[in-house]
């Protein structure tokens, strides 16, 4: 199944899907994840998708979250046999199976055919068929032009294109990023056409916090917002009582980081944040700077080259100082215009 024609004579007869994303799911792995899930049930498969963990819930409205399986380790025979049972497993918007965790050692002994659809840099080789583009803006984009090109999208109806064009949307940035090509705004049209509801899908997402997220947002902008000019850097590190603080749940530090790279001259932005098992980096840049590169060199991560993330099991603090002292070794490379 190496090329298009090949995998649309597999979908031909009903498959039993199942569609697996990243940790902790964004709105693109989310959302390009239900919006293919709603087309194959349309088109006769069964297809279950399966996230590694749980994920905000301002992306809980999207069609098909009631039947999102969220993995769970206690159960880890059930999700074998599910997978083991699937004729066929999509892999969206990551490009490595430790992305997935325990679910990619699952996902890489099944005997299932894999597809990787994807935009992040550097795939891992694993699937049997691979639409794969790091120019595209989003996931979502790739699954839309992938129905395209089975010329199949009269199938797109209102619920589909919301999923996509929350994907689209948010991995732009609201349409304001370095990655926001015409193709994007053809896109977002044509999700339009078949129903996208653009004013509804962005309030749901970006105007939908809890008071104790905007508050936190407050705390950290005035407490925890430090900027090095002479790095153009700025970075937060949150602990875990910070967040405990104000209750934080799944998701409310997401976007905290692009306030860095909002203020002028910063050209590196970076967000530490403490969790139970280890302690995550989420990296932003402009221009040439990548943190792709940054963020698979140092912290075992990977990404786009303006938007990656990372991890490691140091402490909180060993982890705030490796990153602190990294930025010398850079200087020249942050400074470059
Ligand atoms: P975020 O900072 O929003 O969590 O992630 C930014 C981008 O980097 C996303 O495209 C995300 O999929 C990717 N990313 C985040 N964390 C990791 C990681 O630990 N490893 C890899 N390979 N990519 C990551
Ligand atoms: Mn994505």
């Amino acid at each position: 199944m190496q090329n298009i024609l090949a995998f649309k004579e597999f979908l031909k007869q009903p498959r039993k899907v199942v569609i697996v994303t990243h940790y902790k799911p964004d709105a693109d792995a989310l959302g390009s994840s239900l919006g293919l899930a709603g087309y194959l049930k349309k088109t006769g498969h069964s297809a279950t998708v399966i996230t590694p963990s749980d994920y905000p819930e301002f992306l809980t409205w999207m069609p098909g979250n009631s039947d999102v399986v969220i993995f769970n380790r206690d159960k880890i025979d059930d999700f074998a046999k599910r997978i083991d049972d699937s004729d066929l497993i999509f892999c969206l918007d990551f490009s490595s199976l430790k992305r997935i965790n325990e679910l990619g050692e699952l996902v890489g002994k099944s005997s299932a055919k894999k597809v990787l659809i994807d935009h992040h840099l550097e795939p891992e080789r694993f699937a049997d068929f691979v639409y794969w583009d790091s120019t595209a803006a989003s996931t979502a984009e790739l699954v839309y032009a992938l129905i395209h090109q089975l010329d199949e999208q009269h199938h797109v109806d209102a619920d589909i294109a919301n999923c996509l064009y929350a994907g689209l949307m948010t991995d732009t940035g609201g349409f304001r990023h370095a990655n926001t090509t015409r193709k994007v705004f053809e896109t977002a049209a044509a999700l339009v056409d078949h129903g996208a509801e653009p004013a509804r899908v962005s309030k749901l997402i970006y105007d939908n916090n809890t008071l104790e997220r905007m508050r936190l947002m407050g705390f950290v902008l005035y407490e925890k917002l430090h900027v090095l000019p002479e790095y153009r850097t700025a970075y937060i590190a949150l602990r875990t009582e910070d967040l405990k603080k104000f209750s934080s749940q799944t998701g409310d530090t997401e976007g905290l980081v692009n306030y860095g790279l909002s203020i002028k001259g910063v050209r590196l932005a970076v967000l530490i944040s403490e969790r139970r098992d280890n302690v995550k980096l989420s990296f932003r840049s402009l221009g040439n700077f990548s943190v792709n590169d940054f963020a698979r060199k140092h912290f075992e991560g990977g990404g786009h080259k303006n938007a990656a993330g990372g991890q490691t099991t140091l402490s909180f603090d060993e982890t705030v100082k490796t990153f602190l002292d990294l930025l010398p070794t850079y200087k020249m490379q942050l400074l470059e215009e």
